[in-house]
């Protein structure tokens, strides 16, 4: 079977993992951005999900040359007013880990009651080819923040989302499980059906 190169532009292991497993059993070779010569990487000034996503696709794309699939995401907690937001990954500061990251949401929360921590995941994803994005995808799914963390699968801000469908956190379900039910999952459902008639139409020409 010959597989069409497709660039997944992240660096985050977690996302790479995930997005990996998902698209596994398309005729893609997934490379991410250490595999190829380093470049100058792109820094996200986008107010929105959207705009980072779309902007990461285009620059990559066009570095690389490559079909190029990139994905912006993060946690929106209604009681901060949408925040950490897009600045999800860095919410604790410049040296941001995500053992810091969950600190400070759980210190910002404390004293807060349960109906009042509603939060949800976002996930949008760009697919770009010579220099035009050719499918955008949004999706979310929706939690409660936790008042300690659970769990030892995922990453980033997973064991203090509780999912209630499951009454778990996302940090404790299997990776196809998360895969089934998360904002990244829905996203690549989506991306995975139009990524086969893509693919299936390129063959044609
Ligand atoms: P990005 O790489 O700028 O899109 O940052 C995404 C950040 O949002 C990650 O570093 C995590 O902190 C958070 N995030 C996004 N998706 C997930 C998830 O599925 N689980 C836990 N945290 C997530």
């Amino acid at each position: 079977m010959i597989k069409k190169k497709f660039l997944l532009a992240t660096t985050n292991q977690g996302k790479i993992k995930e997005i990996k497993d998902y698209l596994a059993d398309l005729p893609l070779e997934i490379v991410s951005l250490q595999q190829l010569s380093p470049k100058p990487i792109f820094i996200e000034k986008g107010k929105t999900f959207q705009e980072n996503a779309r902007g990461k696709s285009l620059y990559y794309s066009q570095q690389h040359s490559l079909l190029t699939l990139t994905e912006d995401s993060g946690l929106e907690i209604e009681y901060l007013g949408g925040a950490p937001g897009v600045f999800s990954s860095r919410f604790s500061g410049p040296r941001a880990t995500d053992e810091k990251n969950i600190r400070k949401v759980l210190k910002l929360m404390k004293g807060v009651p349960p109906d009042k921590r509603k939060a949800q995941f976002v996930s949008c994803l760009a697919l770009t080819t010579e220099g035009k994005t050719i499918k955008e995808i949004k999706e979310s799914v929706k939690g409660i923040i936790t008042l300690e963390k659970k769990g030892n699968y995922g990453f980033g801000y997973d064991p203090i989302f509780f999912y209630p469908p499951l009454k778990k956190t996302f940090a404790e379900l299997l990776p196809a499980e998360k895969n089934r039910v998360s904002h990244r999952g829905r996203a690549l459902k989506k991306l995975k059906e139009f990524l086969l008639l893509y693919l299936e139409s390129e063959k044609k020409t």
